[in-house]
């Protein structure tokens, strides 16, 4: 079933389809995990289109080949009477995705609020900015005394860049409920809690996820109309550090996947994290995305090392070696160009190259294409979140242990007006 994905996937990306890729004669279908395991060569050798795995279903983008296929095969399916194409869009409310345990844009926007209701001394949620549909990019403010600006280290932790990559959204999320959650049973939370200040932005391309939970598994970039029938930029690719230095970390082709946009800081995506930079001093900050399982550090457009190599590499062995003593799963930490593959205009080359603080990628499991490659079970949500927390925990420490000042406890202000405007409760 594994390999059906890479062969999909690979095919993808020759073939270049983006929005091409509608086909209103297909249907999403499921078949149950057991006759995946009963008929999983035969099944492989459909070549089938996996979009997710949920409730022991495995759920699969069908074509009406595919369909008299799994039928000459004797293998039993069930339509799933959901929406996939654009054309068909109207007809299905917005609850109508399939996106299981994985939050939709209306999903965390509640739960982030409820989140904020139950811990208000501790969480507010913010609004960061819209995106070019015009959702909210929700911020969740994390700290002791949250309402006052107490000038204490700041650490960012951003999620789903990438359409596609759900797991991304779950992981910040779930560090922002286990830190209220457990303020005030665990003295070392509390510790981190009261002694810092924790930017939590789950989801900074609302747009491209619920595309991708509605209509498109696989879309990866956001939802601008590039005017020649293509859509989409790369979030990763638009940041304004290096933007465009070469072809080989970004394309200046419209229907690429890592699509640059027409300048940096084009998007209003990264807009929206760009102004949050301008009025909160961050000390360091972690990007969420899958699939590989590593720890990525500047830099990611030249295969050189920073001068701040040794403190990067330090951070992120630190962080992989705390990784693996609660899993047993291995993130190879690495220097992003060198180690894995060049790109520009990516979040840690911006946030390292132009505000100097340790910047990390965190791409999550599973560790290859074979294992699943964008796809996790709702049932790995809790483990991959578990494994991540304490390098999570390690960095805001860090952040404490760096960069708090003796006159922190005294400096406390009101929130300055820029930030009251954008508090939403
Ligand atoms: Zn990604």
């Amino acid at each position: 079933m594994k390999k059906i994905l890479t062969i999909s996937i690979l095919a993808f990306f020759i073939l270049g389809h983006v929005h091409a890729q509608y086909r209103a004669d297909r249907k999403i279908i499921r078949i149950d995990k057991h006759q995946e395991i009963k008929k999983g060569k035969e099944l492989q050798a459909l070549n089938l289109d996996l979009l997710m795995e949920k409730d022991g279903k495995i759920y699969i983008v069908a074509s009406p080949q595919d369909l008299a296929s799994l039928e000459a095969k004797n293998i039993p399916y069930h339509i799933e009477h959901r929406a996939l194409y654009p054309e068909e869009q109207r007809r299905y409310s917005i609850q109508s995705g399939v996106n299981g345990a994985f939050h939709s844009y209306p999903e965390l926007e509640r739960d982030l609020m409820a989140l904020a209701d139950s811990y208000p001394e501790l969480a507010q949620v913010m609004d960061i900015g819209d995106s070019l549909e015009k959702r909210n990019i929700y911020a969740l403010r994390i700290s002791g005394n949250v309402g006052l600006q107490e000038n204490e280290p700041s650490v960012i932790f951003l999620g789903c860049h990438h359409a596609r990559e759900w797991i991304s959204v779950e992981v910040p999320y779930l560090l922002g409920k286990y830190l209220v959650e457990n303020y005030s049973s665990d003295p070392e939370v509390k510790r981190l809690v009261d002694n810092s200040d924790i930017w939590i932005v789950p989801l900074v391309n609302p747009d491209g996820l619920e595309y991708s939970i509605h209509f498109y598994r696989y879309w990866r970039k956001n939802m601008r109309n590039n005017g020649d029938g293509t859509y989409g930029v790369d979030l990763n690719r638009n940041y304004g550090y290096r933007w465009g230095w070469d072809n080989e970390g970004s394309s200046p082709n419209t229907a690429s996947e890592v699509y640059r946009g027409t300048g940096p800081f084009t998007e209003p995506e990264i807009q929206a994290v760009r102004s949050l930079f301008e009025q909160q001093d961050f000390q360091a900050l972690v990007t969420y995305h899958n699939y590989s399982q590593v720890i990525l550090y500047p830099w990611g457009y030249t295969e050189e090392a920073s001068d701040q190599e040794g403190l990067l590499s330090a951070l992120g062995n630190e962080m992989s070696r705390l990784m693996e003593q609660v899993s047993g799963r291995y993130y190879a930490a690495e220097r992003a160009g060198a180690g894995f593959y060049l790109t520009n205009g990516d979040t840690t080359d911006w946030s390292f190259g132009v505000y100097g603080i340790p910047s990390f990628t965190i791409e999550l499991p599973p560790d290859s294409s074979i294992t699943g490659e964008f796809f996790n079970a709702e049932s790995d949500i809790q483990p991959i979140f578990d494994e991540n927390l304490p390098a999570a925990l390690y960095l805001i420490d860090w952040c404490i242990q760096t960069h708090s000042s003796p006159s922190r406890f005294s400096s406390s202000q009101a929130l300055q007006p820029k930030q009251k405007r954008l508090l939403l409760k």
